[in-house]
């Protein structure tokens, strides 16, 4: 059959029984669950030319499939969020791994025992490895913070050592800020691995959807009862009315072509920017990728490498390594990170999680929280730095209680 797609000026409101902003995984999967397991009509609206969210991706001149919003490998412990999207595509057994260039020599990301003999040679590595069991315990992970708050000297030298080649410059470059700064679950994503064990993620499942993201989206979303309407704004086609004019009075109900719509609407979207940023802006991250396409089967060593003490770019992926393509060419990706200032012109990718801005956001969710109907969800809409599995999970736990 394939994705019904419509124009928004053709939709008859009354048809449907849910609206879903946004066609992320978010968006994608509960507008699945409620027309599959709920019965419902859902309507789903994108303000992209095309589906999948950041997860988008498509084939390049070259001819090999490269991602358009960020390289995304798909990794859990969440086993129900992995049966969940291998139902819509085969599956590709894929563990990343991560190199940083540390000028012009190789070491694993996680830093880990492979990283400390290339960093401190094998004699003093094997000393300093001994130190670090015998504080956290083998085959452990630490945060660079915990690291950093241990007395002993040589786990000082180790811990100054990680900070200075492995996070402080690649954070500045991602956040504009120090690792100090961040909020500590930032790093922590990115431990210090007390291991042998170069991958990148340790998670049970991981792997990539066999034909790539857009058409395993493209399945999700094939059901007689899911319409989808591109190139069409929440804040264009909703009418938001509020309880009272003050500017901090709730949403009592939103209006689509003319009437009320009571059914459930599912937001994926950034909250601001539902409400004009009536009280400022959220703060983003943004990114520029810039793209190579190369006469060569591989330029780097692995999927992705960071760089972590040189160039202004973060990190490079090679996605013949993630898609596992075969061809004589190949494609990369460079990442620049900048600061959210466009929402015309610009992604917001990462929300910067800090006191301020969760407060921030805090005081948009109140907008919304008394309409019984409204469900922000998402890594825009809930304000949060969430993987795709997370969100899947989430996305199938509001199903759960919608459909009952
Ligand atoms: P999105 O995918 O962002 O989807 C939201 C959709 O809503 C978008 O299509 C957007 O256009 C649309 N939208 C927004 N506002 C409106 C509006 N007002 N009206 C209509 N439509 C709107 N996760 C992993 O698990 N593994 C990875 O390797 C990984 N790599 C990543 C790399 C980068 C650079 C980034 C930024 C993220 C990465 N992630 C990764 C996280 C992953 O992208 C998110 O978990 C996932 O995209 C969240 O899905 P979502 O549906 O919440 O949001
Ligand atoms: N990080 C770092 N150096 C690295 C890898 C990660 O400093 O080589 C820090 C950086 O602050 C980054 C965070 O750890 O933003 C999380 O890294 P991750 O790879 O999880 O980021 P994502 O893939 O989500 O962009």
């Amino acid at each position: 059959m394939g994705v019904k797609y419509s124009s928004f000026a053709d939709v008859d409101i009354r048809a449907f029984d849910a609206v879903v902003v946004g066609c992320g995984f978010a968006g994608a999967t509960v507008a699945r669950e409620l027309a599959e397991r709920g019965g419902k009509n859902v309507l789903v609206i994108e303000k992209r030319a095309q589906i999948a969210g950041n997860m988008y991706d498509e084939f390049d001149d070259a001819g090999i499939l490269v991602h358009r919003y960020g390289p995304h490998i798909f990794h859990t412990n969440d086993k129900r969020a992995f049966d969940y999207i291998r139902r819509f595509t085969d599956w590709r057994d894929y563990e990343h791994v991560v190199l940083a260039d540390w000028y012009g020599t190789y070491m694993p990301v996680p830093f880990n025992k492979n990283s400390m003999e290339i960093a401190f040679g094998k004699e003093r590595a094997a000393h300093l490895t001994d130190k670090l069991i015998a504080t956290f315990g083998d085959e452990r992970k630490v945060t660079i913070n915990e690291l950093r708050e241990q007395d002993d000297p040589e786990l000082s030298e180790i811990a100054d050592f990680v900070y200075k080649n492995v996070f402080l410059y690649y954070t500045q470059k991602q956040w504009g800020l120090t690792p100090e700064e961040v909020d500590p679950s930032v790093t922590a994503r990115v431990p210090v691995f007390i291991s042998r064990d170069n991958r990148y993620f340790q998670d049970a499942y991981q792997g990539m959807p066999a034909n790539g993201y857009t058409a395993l989206f493209e399945r999700m979303l094939d059901h007689e009862g899911i319409v989808v309407c591109l190139n069409t704004e929440a804040e264009s086609v909703f009418d938001l009315r509020f309880f009272s004019d003050d500017e901090d009075a709730p949403l009592e109900s939103i209006f689509i072509k003319d009437r009320r719509f009571d059914g459930p609407i599912v937001y994926t979207g950034p909250l601001d920017e539902l409400f004009l940023s009536r009280f400022g802006r959220l703060p983003y991250r943004s990114l520029d990728f810039v793209y190579e396409t190369h006469d060569q089967k591989h330029v780097l060593p692995c999927g992705t490498v960071n760089f972590t003490v040189t160039e202004d770019y973060t990190r490079i992926t090679e996605f013949t390594y993630l898609t596992g393509q075969e061809s004589d060419k190949t494609s990369i990706m460079k990442e620049y990170s900048h600061s959210y200032d466009d929402p015309k012109t610009q992604i917001p990718y990462y929300a910067i999680l800090s006191e301020k801005n969760n407060a921030h956001y805090e005081r948009y969710r109140l907008l919304v929280s008394p309409l019984e109907n409204f469900y922000p969800l998402g890594r825009l809409a809930e304000y949060r730095y969430y993987n795709m599995d997370v969100i899947i999970g989430r996305a199938l736990a509001l199903a759960d209680t919608l459909v009952g």
